[in-house]
């Protein structure tokens, strides 16, 4: 084992956020070793603003609980970490993992279902996924441990998974989109083990995993700030089959553009909605389906509700997309339309659309990719165009502009 002084690897407590140093402190303070690990020490090690600090600790559930009381929450029943509050900030508190003891923590496949055995820190680190996620920062005492040459691999750029690939893969097929993440995240290569790792086999791994997590594992995706360099990894890994329903073999126009536009607004620090981007990658099924409903005489509006619900109903089942943003999805659909070739009397109305924003910002996208050319899409008119400056005028400018629309 490797142990680093902090100071050495330009680690410098200062520039930590009062919230996680406070948890590690009052933990320590307690008797209990506590520690920064993960994505908080990779990136700061990077020079990369952390999206977040995670800790980890000898102290098992319970007793961080009655180390923080009422400002911790215990959560999680396949993973049971504990939730403590300082300040303002939700710092997630975890307790060292073992080995899995027996088999009902395992499937046939010898995937994990429960991960709740405790262990000791070299136990702990064995289990984590890849070794760049693996470095434990104890920032009080200004030390980091290395178990099996993280920080090699750091300055080499390299995402290695710790143990033997395959194994741990079987384990817990997500690591696949994990390290893709990560690579485009970070810019790293995989090792060559890593590498071998993305096959067809694998990926039928995935359809154990429960649409919840894959859900989650996509919103993290698209809201990284890093979804144009990712896409292109989704594609030619095989990942995209796993995550969305007739994924075409490549990004269309309208895809790239909302990941760049996704990316920009992110690293602005913009909010985003991640249904934004499903509605993008779903739009062509949408339409196809669309096209399928109109064929069958449908009246245009029952049409569009048709076919939205068809292709939600069937993401669903490989990604549990929520409720809220099924609703999202289906209105950015729907209003392409409207937006498109509105009647004078409704513009005002559609400006006030509790969607509108989104709607707009997709009619744009559709408008500044040439989405409209798109042989199953519907002309935008120029009307994307024509709702921005809309937005910028004053209300008499906008009255005169209803005015002139006939
Ligand atoms: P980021 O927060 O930037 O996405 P992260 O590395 O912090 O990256 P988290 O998902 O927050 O990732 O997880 C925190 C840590 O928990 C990881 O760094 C890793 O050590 C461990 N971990 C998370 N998911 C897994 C997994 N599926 N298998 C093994 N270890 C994992
Ligand atoms: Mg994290």
């Amino acid at each position: 084992m490797a142990e680093r002084a902090a100071k050495q690897l330009e680690l410098n407590k200062s520039e930590l956020p009062n919230s996680i140093t406070e948890v590690i402190a009052t933990l320590s303070r307690a008797g209990f070793d506590a520690y920064i690990v993960g994505g908080g020490v990779r990136d700061t090690l990077l020079g990369l603003k952390p999206k977040d600090f995670d800790a980890v600790t000898d102290a098992k559930p319970h007793e961080i609980k009655d180390v923080f009381g009422k400002r911790c929450r215990i959560i999680g029943r396949r993973f049971q970490l504990a939730h403590v509050y300082s300040g303002r900030e939700l710092i997630e508190v975890a307790t060292f993992r073992g080995p899995p003891i027996n088999d009902s923590n395992t499937n046939q496949d010898g995937m994990i279902l429960r991960d709740n055995v405790w262990g000791d820190i070299q136990q702990d680190f064995a289990r984590r996924d890849f070794s760049i996620n693996a470095l434990y920062y104890q920032p009080l005492k200004g030390v980091v441990h290395d178990f099996c040459g993280a920080l090699n691999d750091i300055d080499n750029k390299i995402i290695r998974l710790l143990g033997d690939a395959p194994v741990r893969i079987e384990e817990d097929p997500v690591r696949l989109l994990r390290a893709l993440r990560f690579k485009a995240k970070l810019g790293f290569e995989f090792d060559d083990e890593l590498a071998a790792q993305f096959h067809r086999g694998n990926w039928a791994l995935l359809e154990q995993i429960s649409p919840h997590r894959l859900y989650d594992e996509t919103q993290k995706m698209f809201t990284g700030g890093y979804l144009v360099p990712l896409l292109p990894l989704l594609f030619e890994s095989g990942a995209i089959d796993s995550l969305i329903i007739y994924p075409p073999s490549e990004p269309n126009a309208l895809v790239q553009q909302v990941a760049i536009n996704t990316d920009k607004r992110i690293n602005a620090g913009k909010s985003i909605n991640p249904a934004f981007f499903y509605a993008a990658l779903l739009w062509e099924n949408y339409l196809h389906q669309l096209e399928k409903a109109k064929k069958r005489n449908m009246p245009f509006a029952e049409a569009q509700l048709h076919a939205a619900g068809k292709v939600i109903d069937r993401q669903r089942i490989k990604t549990a997309i929520p409720k809220f943003a099924e609703q999202f999805i289906r209105d950015i659909w729907l209003l392409q339309p409207k937006l498109a070739a509105p009647r004078s009397k409704q513009i005002e109305q559609l400006a006030e659309h509790p969607r509108f924003r989104a709607g707009f910002d997709f009619l744009l996208l559709r408008e500044q990719c040439g989405d409209a050319e798109h042989p199953l899409s519907e002309s935008t008119n120029g009307m994307g165009d024509w709702w921005q400056t809309y937005q910028t005028l004053s209300e008499r400018e906008q009255q005169q502009a209803i005015e002139d629309f006939d």
